[in-house]
């Protein structure tokens, strides 16, 4: 790559350097290489989108949770991460969750409740949320229109829902032995419902042929150009990404300041 141009606010703006780096999300970069022209030979920019199948578990509680502001999302385990003994397949890290606020609890009931009674019962709750890896598909993708608008296509793999059902039983089971009083279960794997823990866009390896990014995330047809964030990741991991994002960030960067 030889030279940048962007549009900012109306005024074409142009910049040459040596390195370029690209940070803009697991779909923000992809469309930028489609609309650069920057596709390479692997035609896999944009494709194996994924995010989180993921299964949640609220329960109610006797006594005060914590859920609602001191376990916000500080407790988890990782005893299901790789399944258990009678379900060997991958799942992921389980975690608690924010609990929404005591209006929408009022909202989603069935029954009107008063102020109070919804307080008391926020203050009980906790919910869990168990992440499944879900699979690389190539068929789930970021994709930019004729017109330059971006598309996102994503449908989980019946592998993921299967995995996410048992979570969400799993989820059920401990919250039991936790002593819950009343609870449900919820699996997220309904499609186009959210984008967040995006990553894939870019995968990262070693043959051209079937990867976009080399090992330090450089394309692999464009040596000049590295793309950083979470679109490097070649499976969902089965954690929140950020941290992953980051540590691989700060790789990058030492490589980038050693050899570039
Ligand atoms: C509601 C929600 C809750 C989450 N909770 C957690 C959590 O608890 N733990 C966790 O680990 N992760 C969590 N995540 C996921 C985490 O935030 C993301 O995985 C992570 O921020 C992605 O990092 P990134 O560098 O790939 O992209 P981003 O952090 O999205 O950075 C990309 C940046 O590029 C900018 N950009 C995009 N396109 C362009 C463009 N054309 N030109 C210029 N700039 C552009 C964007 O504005 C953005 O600032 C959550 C995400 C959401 C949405």
């Amino acid at each position: 790559m030889v030279k940048l141009r962007w549009r900012d606010s109306g005024t074409i703006e142009r910049l040459k350097a040596k390195t370029y780096i690209i940070t803009a999300g697991a779909i923000g970069s992809p469309v930028i290489l489609i609309k650069s022209g920057l596709t390479g030979r692997s035609g896999q920019v944009g494709r194996n989108y994924m995010y989180h199948c993921g299964a949640l578990a609220a329960g109610l509680f006797s006594k005060p949770t914590g859920g609602a502001d001191t376990f916000i999302k500080q407790l988890g385990f990782t005893d299901l991460y790789f399944g258990s003994a009678d379900f060997p397949h991958k799942l992921g890290y389980s975690q608690t969750v924010p609990i929404p606020g005591h209006l929408s609890i009022q909202e989603n009931l069935p029954v009107p409740i008063p102020d109070a009674i919804a307080k008391f019962l926020l203050k009980r709750i906790l919910a869990m949320t168990g992440f499944v890896e879900d699979l690389p598909q190539p068929e789930n993708r970021v994709e930019v229109s004729n017109t330059g608008a971006i598309h996102l296509f994503h449908k989980f793999h019946p592998y993921d829902i299967y995995r996410s059902r048992y979570y969400m039983r799993q989820l059920k089971k401990v919250m039991g032995h936790a002593g819950v009083v009343f609870m449900f279960g919820a699996t997220g794997d309904k499609d186009d419902r959210q984008t967040a823990h995006q990553v894939g866009t870019t995968r990262f390896g070693s043959d051209p042929k079937t990867s976009v990014l080399d090992p330090y995330c450089r394309l692999h047809d464009h040596d000049n150009v590295f793309v950083v964030d979470g679109g490097f990741m070649p499976t969902s991991l089965g954690v929140s990404p950020a941290l992953t994002i980051v540590a691989n960030a700060l790789r990058v960067a030492d490589y980038i300041n050693e050899t570039c």
